[in-house]
């Protein structure tokens, strides 16, 4: 089944003289339980196609079709309700808040949501990610593993049918980079999620059920991944 599809997505920056075609009629799904890593040099529309997916960014034509629903026609305040439910978010730069402690910015999607804290589900995340003995410390006495570590938790927390995950290996050394992506490939099995990551690393994109490969807005590789770096 299709988690998300984009259908004739097209985005343009500016108009006339100085439009940029940041996307040019993409078509492509993501089938549940994937994790796909799309790849492609430097302003070709990767980072424009995970946020027009998001509804983050409006498309300029064409369709996005989410959980049997075109997010194109929705309005801000469905789209911001759809994304707290249903989606999760890994950025590079982390986005942690420096006043909070690690369980507290883990919590925030529920405590932004008013949902009660899921702390089993907390304790499961915090172990499996190996930040248990790290929960009461504050982002900046943390190491930028444990800080990706902590972001992902966050993420996950409210168990997102969808994760975007915008170059998550960014910040990190190669062990602890392959210690996350490991994460991410249980998640998608256990959780039955499915995960789009931006990378720019062929390495971390070795991890993949699938790799795209954009160029100047439109997809130019889309490749099955037959030996994923880790089956467990
Ligand atoms: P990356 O390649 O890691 O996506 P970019 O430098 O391309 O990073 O983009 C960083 C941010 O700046 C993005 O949110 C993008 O939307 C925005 N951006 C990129 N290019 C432009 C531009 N020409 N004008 C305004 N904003 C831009
Ligand atoms: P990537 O993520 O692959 O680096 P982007 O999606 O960030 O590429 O950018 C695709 C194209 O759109 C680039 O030419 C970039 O400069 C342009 N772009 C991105 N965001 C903006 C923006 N907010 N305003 C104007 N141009 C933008």
């Amino acid at each position: 089944p299709v988690a998300i599809e984009a259908i004739g997505l097209v985005k343009d920056y500016g108009e006339g003289e100085n439009v940029v075609h940041a996307l040019r009629g993409v078509n492509v799904s993501f089938e549940r339980g994937m994790f796909t890593a799309i790849m492609g040099p430097s302003g070709s529309g990767k980072s424009t196609l995970m946020h027009t997916m998001a509804g983050l960014d409006s498309a300029t034509r064409g369709h996005i079709l989410f959980d049997g629903a075109d997010i194109t026609e929705m309005n801000d305040r469905q789209l911001t309700l759809l994304r707290r439910r249903k989606i999760g978010f890994i950025f590079q730069s982390f986005n942690l808040l420096p006043m909070f402690t690690a369980e507290q910015n883990i919590l925030m999607p529920l405590t932004l949501a008013g949902s009660k804290p899921d702390r089993v589900w907390l304790r499961t995340l915090a172990r499996t990610l190996g930040i248990e003995h790290r929960l009461n410390h504050r982002p900046s006495e943390l190491s930028g593993g444990q800080q990706q570590r902590v972001a992902i938790a966050r993420a996950l927390i409210t168990k997102p049918k969808l994760v975007f995950a915008d170059e998550p290996t960014g910040n990190l050394d190669s062990v602890s980079s392959g210690e996350v992506l490991d994460f991410l490939r249980r998640s998608v099995r256990e959780l039955g999620q499915t995960i789009i990551m931006v990378t720019h690393d062929a390495v971390a994109a070795s991890y993949a059920d699938r790799a795209i490969v954009f160029a100047d807005g439109a997809i130019v590789a889309d490749e099955r991944n037959p030996t994923p770096e880790r089956m467990n």
